[in-house]
């Protein structure tokens, strides 16, 4: 028998055993949020935002196996809170400005920003300098918006891929770096891969702009203020 029942909230969920308790919540219609994780990549568990109660431990719900007969809490006042913490401390550690970011309203750190209702983070913004990459022909990279929850890192190593994201320095200061030799090459379609797999606008694909600008422009044809009386020579 392949089949488990678990306790979500109260509801009964079925699913299938080797599932872990996000997938059987989302297949059961029930939503935990998380940022780290990502379809099709193994889970690492490591930005905590999808933790749960289980079995009355706070665990990650993309990392732990259901086993038949578990109870979940995944919405408690608690957990809101812990997780509208980890999205504050987020917040402050990066330097993100959402109205001038190209992934404003397709970004999974802006969207749990609504989530939880941040409006200043309650942890003091570190402001840290970090820098942008934009070497390659194809993508850019841009430090101060990354979360290091290494989607890019751990996509590439499953599907067999090269490594075109590497770590740079430790610790504190560990960075996600474009490899320059293996993008040398990129398409396009990988660079859009590439940036689709990236929670918030840290990887950004290059697009080239128009040959020839949209409209003509006043100020193309008469200089400014050419037009205002008395100026006219
Ligand atoms: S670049 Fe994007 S996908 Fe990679 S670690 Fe940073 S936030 Fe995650």
């Amino acid at each position: 028998m392949n089949k488990i029942k678990i306790r979500i909230n109260d509801i009964v969920c079925r699913g299938e055993k080797g599932q872990t308790v996000l997938e059987i919540a989302k297949d059961n219609g029930i939503y935990i949020p998380t940022l780290c994780n990502y379809e099709g990549i193994k889970p690492q568990g490591s930005c905590r935002i999808c933790t749960c109660m289980i079995g009355g431990r706070m665990m990650t719900a993309c990392t732990t196996p259901a086993l038949d007969g578990m109870d979940i809490v995944t919405n408690s006042d608690e957990l809101e809170k812990f997780r509208a913490t980890i999205v504050e401390l987020l917040f402050a550690e990066g330097n993100h400005f959402c109205p001038t970011c190209e992934r404003s309203g397709n970004c999974e750190l802006q969207a749990l920003g609504y989530r939880y209702k941040m409006m200043v983070p309650q942890f003091p913004y570190s402001f840290a300098a970090k820098d942008i990459d934009a070497d390659n022909p194809k993508i850019m990279i841009d430090h101060n918006r990354c979360i290091l929850c290494k989607r890019c890192i751990r996509r590439k190593k499953e599907k067999d891929n090269p490594n075109w994201f590497v770590f740079k320095k430790r610790g504190a200061k560990v960075q996600i770096n474009i490899d320059h030799e293996l993008t040398a090459d990129f398409t396009d379609k990988l660079a859009q891969q590439a940036m689709d797999t990236c929670p918030v606008g840290a990887i950004i694909r290059k697009e080239k702009g128009f040959d020839v600008p949209i409209g003509e422009r006043k100020y193309d044809k008469n200089p400014i203020g050419s037009d205002i009386e008395g100026l006219k020579e």
